[in-house]
């Protein structure tokens, strides 16, 4: 009779990031009434799509480049073109020493990290087991269920600094994270989803400095970072060594729909990764890559990540909050994470009295999509941590969608808030 392989059943058994994915697209494709609040989808932004449509006019103008584009399969490292415009502009945005071969393209950062976990963690050679370390959660939802065993990750709580005005700040608790001979990378998201911290050079140097004594890697996650799309609202300065595999992605500079992630790491991990392609899915989409290649010669990518998308998205963190506060109006406990990058708010209710599934379940029914935070606490000790009820108390909100869906989004949030605690 049919039956599902233990990892079948991991990879297609109850997940979060399905569930969300499901509800983004059903609400993305819809047209109905529900204020999108819940999953990454860029925003719109006109003068993006615009010239993503210029972009496309341009390839389709040139038919022998175009039908290259479309009838022809790119090698599993990606388009070599692109990987040497995407190198050559780290080299003079940041002067790192890298090049094409330092560079493999993937079916989406997504896919990515499914390569990178599985490259690097699981069973060993030598019959050991290793695992991926986070060093901070919550982390993003994406990750929790690309495990292929339940020993793969492992997690830390954070500090938890109290500000001013309702707000907090996650800060990564040196004195309890440890890497070990049974440590396969840190990893960490900068911006990180779904809070929008962004680590501060300092304590990603130290993480560096903590995996560099293992020789093993530290990855950090790009996808809302620098250098595109660059959605990070406090100037940081990064760095790249041998010992650190950064990604990026196409995806939140409104090409989501190209499926385009990068990996950069030292040549022998980024030969891995293109092998995995090759194996897993042949070749990557080209269509991304031949979107943006001209466009990092002539600094153009740079330009608009810096004078239009970081603007954007900073004026959005900044509404969303007024509206928080607003809508709010101390009626019952709240916090919101200090918002340093990316297109998330990440709320805390202290003294929420129902789950955050219960809290997304009935905003759904007012038509209101979140995320429930529980999903982003993967990877912790199950016996020590079930008692945080931290776990219990978030929630994360786009503020990405219209003023009007977001003000709304946030209205409803608060009438539901205030019947919850009444
Ligand atoms: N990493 C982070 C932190 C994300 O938020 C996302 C998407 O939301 C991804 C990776 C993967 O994105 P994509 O596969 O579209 O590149």
């Amino acid at each position: 009779k049919l039956q599902f392989s233990q990892i079948g059943e991991r990879l297609s058994g109850q997940s979060g990031i399905v569930e969300l994915m499901d509800d983004l697209g059903a609400a993305m494709a819809g047209g109905g009434d529900m204020r999108m609040l819940g999953g990454g989808n860029p925003a719109h932004i006109p003068e993006l799509q615009q010239l993503w449509r210029e972009r496309l006019s341009e390839i389709v103008a040139d038919t022998t480049y175009c039908d290259r584009m479309l009838a022809n399969y790119d090698g599993p490292a990606g388009s070599p073109k692109f990987r040497e415009a995407f190198a050559t502009s780290l080299r003079e945005l940041y002067g790192w020493d890298v090049g094409p071969e330092n560079i493999a393209v993937t079916n989406g950062g997504q896919t990515a990290f499914f390569f990178l976990f599985t490259l690097l963690a699981g069973e060993m050679p030598n019959g050991g087991f290793r695992h991926v370390m986070f060093p901070i959660v919550p982390e993003y939802i994406g990750y929790a269920d690309q495990k292929l065993d339940p020993r793969t990750f492992r997690s830390y709580r954070p500090r938890i600094e109290i500000l001013e005005n309702h707000s907090f700040k996650y800060r990564i608790d040196f004195d309890a994270i440890e890497v070990t001979d049974e440590t396969a990378a840190i990893c960490v998201s900068r911006p990180t989803n779904p809070t929008g911290n962004v680590l501060t050079d300092d304590e990603v140097s130290r993480l560096a400095g903590m995996a560099a004594s293992h020789d093993i890697p530290l990855i950090i996650d790009n996808a809302y970072g620098e250098p595109y799309p660059g959605a990070v609202f406090e100037p940081i300065a990064p760095v790249w060594d041998r010992n650190r595999v950064m990604t990026f992605s196409l995806s939140k500079l409104g090409l989501p729909g190209t499926r385009t992630g990068i990996v950069l790491a030292d040549e022998q991990i980024a030969s891995r990764i293109r092998a995995m392609t090759g194996v897993v899915g042949l070749a990557n989409n080209n269509i991304g890559q031949a979107l943006v290649e001209p466009l990092l010669a002539n600094g153009k990518l740079r330009a608009i990540s810096q004078e239009v998308i970081l603007p954007f998205y900073q004026a959005k963190s900044t509404a969303a909050r007024q509206w928080i506060d607003q809508y709010f109006a101390d009626e019952f406990p709240y916090q919101v994470h200090r918002s340093e990058g990316a297109f998330f708010l990440w709320l805390w209710f202290p003294e929420l009295p129902v789950s955050t599934q219960e809290l997304y379940a009935r905003l759904k029914q007012r038509g209101v999509l979140i995320v429930p935070g529980e999903y982003f606490f993967f990877g912790l000790n199950d016996q020590e941590d079930a008692d945080w009820p931290h776990r219990r108390q978030c929630i994360r909100l786009t503020f990405s969608q219209s003023e009007e869906v977001v003000e709304s989004g946030i209205r409803i949030l608060a009438d539901e808030l205030r019947r919850l605690h009444g």
